[in-house]
């Protein structure tokens, strides 16, 4: 069954009485050529198990697991069941797991489904949860090689980019404390149905096997990283100032005293600046 035909999926939707959810961001990939370049860069083989998040009818669920040891796939909408049960029927290791990423016990999820096991995620999500569940996979610190995901073409960009640069931004920051970002391709519009007014792009993270910096409280650097990029293009020390209720005076000392201008914007500083800022404004 080629699920990336139009005409299949209306026979499938047809048969089974679904329609699209606009609400659960369902732009199903109609393009064939992307599902097995995600599952293929998204470093799938005979070695690892894949976690999907969002299997829609099944079209990257089947190269994943086509190509993994175990494929468990999350997906929030039930109304799917009776399609994915006819489209994934050939393949004896897939998982489907139904319920909200958001809500789901995933450190049980990882310890009951992979035991040990090397894990790839793979997902084409909703653009509007793309990021916390970046976030949330990240944060949780749970047993992944690498994230690889659809995301809105600026997101790409903005997640890729070099901290320290005019594109970067708290998520840049945030992707690079835990991983290292790297944009693979781009994905039109018309890739999907029905199309969104946005263009995409597949990113990968790979995760660091050990921390990568030496900060003393998550809590507060990512504090300081969210108010220090409240105000993009403006002078940090205003933001920070009112969220670590330090005076002006005695921040652009700390500034100073590591090497960081008072006059500072955000995107000017590099992932060393916000841990020794962090550092410093913790041992105070
Ligand atoms: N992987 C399919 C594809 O590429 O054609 C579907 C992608 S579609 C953009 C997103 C999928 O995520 C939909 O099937 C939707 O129902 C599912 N979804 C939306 N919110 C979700 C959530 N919170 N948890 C799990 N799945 C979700």
């Amino acid at each position: 069954m080629q699920l990336t035909d139009i005409g299949t999926i209306k026979d499938l939707f047809a048969r089974h009485g679904f329609s699209f959810t606009k609400s659960l961001g369902q732009n199903f990939l109609i393009n064939p050529s992307v599902c097995p370049k995600i599952a293929e860069q998204g470093g799938c083989n005979d070695t690892v198990c894949a976690l999907e998040i969002g299997t829609g009818i099944g079209v990257l669920t089947k190269e994943l697991a086509l190509r993994t040891k175990k494929t468990v796939a999350v997906e929030i909408d039930r109304g799917l069941e009776p399609i994915l049960a006819e489209t994934l029927s050939e393949l004896s290791n897939v998982e489907i797991v139904f319920g909200d990423i958001m809500e789901l016990d995933l450190k049980a999820l990882f310890e009951e489904k992979f035991k040990g096991e090397e894990v790839v995620v793979c997902a084409n999500l909703p653009y509007y949860i793309t990021s916390p569940v970046i976030m949330r996979l990240l944060e949780e610190r749970l047993p992944i090689k690498s994230i690889t995901v659809m995301v809105q073409r600026e997101a790409a960009d903005r997640i890729c980019a070099k901290v320290g640069s005019r594109e970067s931004g708290a998520v840049t920051v945030a992707v690079n404390y835990y991983s290292t970002p790297k944009k693979l391709f781009n994905v039109s519009r018309g890739s999907f149905a029905p199309s969104p007014n946005v263009d995409s792009a597949v990113i990968r993270l790979d995760i660091a096997e050990e921390k990568k910096y030496n900060v003393e409280d998550e809590k507060l650097f990512f504090r300081i990283v969210r108010a220090a990029f409240s105000q993009r293009r403006k002078q940090m020390i205003n933001p920070l100032s009112a969220e670590l209720k330090i005076p002006k005076q005695q921040l652009s000392e700390i500034f100073l005293s590591i090497g960081i201008k008072a006059t500072a914007r955000a995107e000017e500083l590099l992932m060393e600046d916000f841990v020794a800022l962090c550092n410093t404004v913790r041992n105070i």
